[in-house]
């Protein structure tokens, strides 16, 4: 298995310009009060183990966010279903904002270090698997249109299946009858009601020997661990599935996939520590206090986020998988 460690310089502030992130979550909590209706929730276990036993419980944004005792997932037990989820991101005040100012504001990083990275890792993958085919690649799920604008020009088809874009068209559907010879799916597990159902349905949809690339946080890396509540990144319903690193391993073999490469290459985690810790004076975390506000050396952070990526400890996963 493959793991792969990235060293672009990428800074929270290039991705999310602070002003505009207060803004979203406030319109965020007044849409999860309005398009929402709890009482039309449905249960769920564990997304990855299907256990139901949990411990460290915490809210955000009126979810209940439990973690998973068997494999440490953290996930929305009572949760939207996908038809209300569909229907909340398609118009969603909040997601138009983030489109229209914190994605545009911050399209060019996005795109040049960020999307374009993630189309170069998904063509290297297929191009030397199928070499002298007609290749077809899908997202599922997709949440903007990054990768469909990244694609553009290049020679493999793209499509969009189930995207909930606002003011976008669909796509395909989730049961199109098209085969591809990859599946995006990114950060898309994260938020959708049942995960298992929608890796099926990717590898029902791949041609024998297809891939699929995941993307999404996990609730085992460095920052996601520390701040568990208080990370930026565990907002719902985005998250309504953080998975341990042992969860999705074990929820992706289950549905039958071989795991080809699987990496943390977050850059992030120490940056959005120390920027917790900024905006909330209450957060101590001593040991990386130390570091980050003693030390204060550019070597030391960059050694520690290497051992993070080398070791499966960032908070930001991604996988390859293979069709068996
Ligand atoms: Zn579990």
């Amino acid at each position: 298995m493959e793991f792969s460690v990235i060293s672009t310089e990428l800074n929270t502030s290039d991705i999310k310009p602070e002003k505009s992130l207060r803004t979203y979550i406030d319109l965020l909590k007044q849409d999860i009060k309005s398009l929402f209706s709890p009482s039309q929730f449905v249960e769920s276990s564990c997304p990855a183990c299907e256990t139901r036993n949990t411990q460290n419980k915490f809210e955000k944004l009126g979810f209940a966010f439990t973690t998973c005792s068997n494999c440490l997932t953290v996930y929305v037990a009572k949760r939207p279903k996908q038809v209300d989820l569909d229907q909340f991101y398609k118009t969603s005040a909040a997601r138009k904002y983030w489109i229209e100012n914190i994605w545009k504001t911050s399209e060019s990083a996005r795109l040049n270090k960020i999307i374009t990275p993630l189309m170069d890792w998904v063509r290297n993958f297929i191009l030397t698997e199928f070499q002298n085919e007609k290749l077809k690649v899908a997202e599922f799920y997709a949440h903007n249109t990054g990768l469909h604008q990244a694609w553009q020009g290049q020679k493999e088809e793209f499509f969009l299946v189930a995207a909930t874009i606002p003011e976008f068209a669909n796509g395909l559907p989730l049961e199109t009858n098209k085969t591809f010879h990859a599946v995006c799916l990114m950060e898309a597990l994260d938020r959708v009601e049942n995960p298992k159902v929608v890796l099926e349905a990717a590898s029902q949809r791949l041609v024998k020997g297809g891939y699929v690339f995941v993307t999404g946080i996990l609730s085992t890396g460095l920052d996601t661990l520390v701040l568990r509540q208080h990370s930026e990144a565990i907002l719902p319903p985005d998250r309504l599935n953080c998975f341990s690193h042992e969860g999705i391993e074990k929820l992706v073999k289950h549905v039958g996939f071989e795991v080809v490469e699987f990496s943390t290459p977050g850059l992030l985690d120490l940056e959005n520590i120390r920027h917790a810790a900024i905006h909330d004076k209450d957060l101590s975390y001593p040991f990386l206090n130390y570091i980050l506000n003693v030390r204060k050396d550019e070597n030391l952070n960059s050694n520690f986020q290497t051992f993070l990526q080398q070791n499966r400890l960032s908070s930001r996963a991604r996988l390859v998988l293979r069709k068996k």
